[in-house]
């Protein structure tokens, strides 16, 4: 297993790998209600305890035939979306239909109704259908006892809405970590009490918040601490012991005031890596006690953010069942960028149909660029600048 007790700086690449290698799948089976199960992961294979469509349905609005060479069919009756009843249809007979009712097993095609003329008691369609035409056939979708989703399946909306159709209720779905965020610094306050000077705003606590709960991760719980040695140490100790994964945010830079380091080396956290060589967010720490994780985020906001979406997303994702880090796709620059030093960067930007326009303001202390970025910009540390049409490589954020 990659661990790096140096304080040597770690490389991207070496970064994940790490991550993903230490993030294990929590192996925790729950049952959920299906409506709840969104974002989660199957932990089995669903069974269909249905065909779908149970029966042979109509796709449209039309006319049911019993097909003969004969393009006029004698019309005796009707089928609605929901009706149980069907009729018999003898050779060259039709009944209407609608869309989503039931197929009688006389007939053996639906025509539309905007190809067909009413005559009297008759209707005379413009050319037979061929057979089958117009007709979702039973189990189309998956067959009764067949497997409709596999295990280690994502359960998006259109998941949920499937295993919905099969009459699923309840679902068995890895359980998600429980993450602690922990605000590190004397400078926070809360958000709705008075500004005095010489403070900020605390926000990496609701943004680390809100970044979990829209990948689907909601057991969440939030705690501050001031820049105080023994009450930073202390509350780590007091998080890691009931959470899967703990993130620190700020304190692990190399101020006088930063106690973040030398709390968890106190604590006895194992450490797989400290620094990995990118902008933002070279000070990243990533350890793990026993079962729990543990990444000591960059307190600046943009590198804090940036670091999630790199790092803990994939090792969040992993511990669920996923194996994933985020969607890479080329773009095509629409704007200029000159880099300063040597170090990878992540530039947000904004993607749209495979061009990709860098955000002006890259500073890592810099949400305002970021709250309007779908993307980052992987620039690479050999790279001195991004030339209009360059191609590049761009990672998709996750919101
Ligand atoms: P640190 O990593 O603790 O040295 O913090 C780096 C910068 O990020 C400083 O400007 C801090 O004031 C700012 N910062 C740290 N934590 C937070 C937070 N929770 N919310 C907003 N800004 C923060
Ligand atoms: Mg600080």
């Amino acid at each position: 297993m990659f661990r790096h007790n140096g304080n040597k700086m770690v490389s991207i690449d070496e970064a994940i790998k790490a991550v993903l290698e230490h993030s294990n799948t929590i192996s925790l089976e729950i049952n959920l209600p299906l409506e709840s199960a969104g974002n989660s992961i199957l932990f089995k294979d669903v069974i269909a305890p249905i065909h779908m469509p149970p029966f042979r349905q109509s796709a449209m609005d039309g006319y049911a035939l019993n097909l003969h060479e004969d393009t006029t069919y004698s019309l005796i009756g009707e089928v609605k979306a929901g009706d149980s009843q069907q009729p018999l249809l003898s050779r060259g007979e039709a009944t209407r239909i609608f869309t989503g009712a039931p197929v009688p097993d006389s007939a053996n095609a639906v025509v539309v109704q905007e190809k067909v003329v009413l005559k009297g008691e008759n209707i005379v369609v413009e050319r037979n259908p061929v057979k089958e035409q117009n007709v979702r056939p039973i189990a189309e979708q998956v067959k009764k006892g067949e497997v409709a989703l596999k295990k280690g399946t994502r359960l998006t909306p259109a998941a949920i809405g499937y295993l919905s159709s099969l009459g699923v209720t309840e679902i068995s779905v890895y359980k998600k970590p429980s993450v602690a965020i922990v605000a590190t610094g004397n400078e926070l306050i809360e958000a709705g009490k008075a500004l005095t000077y010489g403070k900020i705003y605390e926000s990496n606590s609701v943004m680390l918040k809100s970044a979990l709960l829209s990948c689907g991760f909601d057991a969440i719980s939030i705690h501050k601490v001031k820049d105080n040695y023994n009450e930073t140490r202390e509350k780590i100790r007091n998080v890691i012991a009931g959470n899967d994964v703990v993130l620190i945010s700020g304190g692990i830079s190399v101020g006088d005031y930063d106690f973040v380091g030398k709390a968890l080396k106190e604590l006895g956290i194992d450490q797989v890596f400290y620094k990995v060589n990118q902008k933002p967010g070279k000070p990243l720490f990533f350890g793990k006690n026993e079962d729990t994780i543990l990444f000591a985020l960059p307190g600046n906001p943009a590198a804090a953010l940036t670091c999630f979406y790199m790092y803990v997303y994939a090792s969040l994702q992993k511990m669920t069942g996923a194996d994933n880090t985020l969607t890479k796709v080329t773009a095509t620059s629409t704007s200029y960028f000159q880099k300063k030093g040597d170090r990878p960067q992540f530039l947000k930007a904004i993607f749209k149909d495979g061009k990709v326009t860098i955000s002006e303001g890259q500073s890592s202390a810099m949400l305002q660029t970021f709250a309007v970025a779908n993307a980052l910009v992987q620039m690479p540390g050999e790279l001195e600048e991004i030339k209009i049409n360059d191609t590049v490589e761009v990672l998709l954020l996750p919101v």
